[in-house]
């Protein structure tokens, strides 16, 4: 017998037929003997549709009144959930936010778990019962509602599950899993039988976006054994761990991502002293624009280019800065554009195997693909090259490095 803590999104509790579907699985949960604790979206399009209601009234909604407004979603499907469940005879209880006890900071839209009582949940567990509580909300210290950001059921269902040291906590949504790159720029990208949480985290943060990136930090924080399924097919899913499990063969790479989001910004003949890089960039996070790769290049004549990538919808505002900072710098030239993207391939094994960034290279190379950025990380190479080569680049990479399905017969 085991204690799962199960997170159900938006588009599994999108209609009564799917919320009946959701009980039936959970009902055979409950009858393997397994304890279920439950955590469920708003119905798919329903947090959307309350937002959009605010911003029928006012541009700038207060926090703490958006906040009121879009956990009622949650509060429909708990409900909702309860009752399918005792229809079928078993003992359901539904609890929101505030009634579990989930206690947040007071940062209304983005609030972060601090602590959650787990009594009430223990009680009806003990008594044979399924606990089903609202995700994506919490309350504050001073009784405030809260929600913890887009996407925040994921955490919810995370949280749960450190709170009671489940033995699993089991998202189900509507992809079968974490696949080694998008399938639809790669129709033979696989599912992943399991990643780490390092893996998956630069994964989450250059856009697959399965889960939303604080559950994963949170599950790698407090170690919950955290797994990614289908609610609408039969599998096992990813398993995402803390260490890779000795499997057969541990490809050196896990996955490619990759990001179209993404702007370059070049700044040709500055003085090359010190204090440039600081005077090109300092303006630039003053304006609370995040720089991603930075690129140096030699000088010869005591000038040197200097070049770095912002989101795409900073580029405006970061070319601007730039425009002005050139002026004061003597800069020769400000230049960049907006049709790149970035591709980024991952893996633990990269540790310990060299070679896998002249490979990548190589790779691109033989498809005459120009790289504009290079960076690297332990576990993560990333390039910057033309939009235009995305979908090219991903195909070569992810069939280069053994990432194709159906290599193996049988
Ligand atoms: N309903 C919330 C949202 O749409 C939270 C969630 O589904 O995870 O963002
Ligand atoms: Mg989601």
């Amino acid at each position: 017998m085991a204690l799962y803590v199960q997170k159900y999104g938006g588009t599994s509790v999108g209609s009564i037929e799917r919320i009946e579907a959701v009980a039936d699985k959970l009902k055979s949960f409950h009858d393997a003997g397994h304890q279920l604790v439950v955590a469920v979206s708003a119905m798919s399009g329903e947090t959307n549709r309350l937002i959009a209601l605010a911003k029928g009234i006012t541009e700038s909604p207060d926090p703490r009144e958006m906040d009121v407004l879009v956990s009622t979603g949650e509060q429909v499907t708990i409900a909702l959930l309860a009752m399918a469940l005792q229809k079928r005879g078993i003992m359901a209880r539904s609890f929101t936010g505030w009634q579990v006890g989930i206690k947040t900071d007071s940062a209304f839209m983005k609030a972060r778990i601090e602590d959650i009582e787990t009594d009430g949940m223990r009680k009806v567990l003990d008594a044979g019962g399924i606990v089903i509580v609202a995700g994506f909300q919490g309350i504050d210290s001073d009784n405030n509602i809260t929600t913890l950001g887009r996407g925040g059921s994921d955490t919810t269902g995370v949280a749960l599950a450190a709170a009671l040291k489940a033995d699993e906590c089991q998202i189900y949504t509507d992809v079968d899993g974490v696949y080694t790159t998008d399938p639809r720029v790669v129709p033979a990208a696989r599912r992943m039988e399991q990643v780490t949480f390092e893996e998956m985290l630069e994964m989450a943060s250059l856009g697959s976006k399965v889960l939303q990136i604080r559950s994963v930090e949170f599950a790698g924080k407090y170690k919950v054994p955290l797994r990614v399924l289908s609610s609408l097919k039969e599998g096992n899913g990813t398993l995402i761990t803390m260490e890779e499990m000795g499997s057969v063969e541990n490809p050196v790479i896990s996955g490619i991502a990759f990001n179209r989001d993404e702007a370059k910004i070049t700044v040709k003949g500055v003085p090359d002293i010190p204090g440039v890089a600081s005077r090109i960039l300092g303006p630039v996070s003053d304006a609370n624009v995040e720089v991603d790769m930075i690129v140096q290049n030699v000088s010869d004549d005591g000038t040197t280019d200097f070049t770095f990538t912002v989101n795409r919808g900073d580029y405006k505002k970061a070319l601007t800065i730039l425009n002005n900072v050139s002026n004061e710098l003597n800069a020769r030239e400000v230049s960049g554009t907006d049709d790149i993207c970035k591709v980024s391939m991952v893996g633990v094994g990269m540790r310990s195997h060299a070679g896998v960034a002249s490979k990548m290279f190589k790779v691109l190379a033989d498809e005459n693909i120009n790289i504009l950025a290079i960076t690297t990380s332990e576990i993560k190479i990333s390039v910057v090259i033309a939009e235009k080569y995305l979908e090219l680049a991903v195909r070569a990479l992810h069939t280069a490095f053994g990432l194709d399905a159906e290599t193996v017969t049988g």
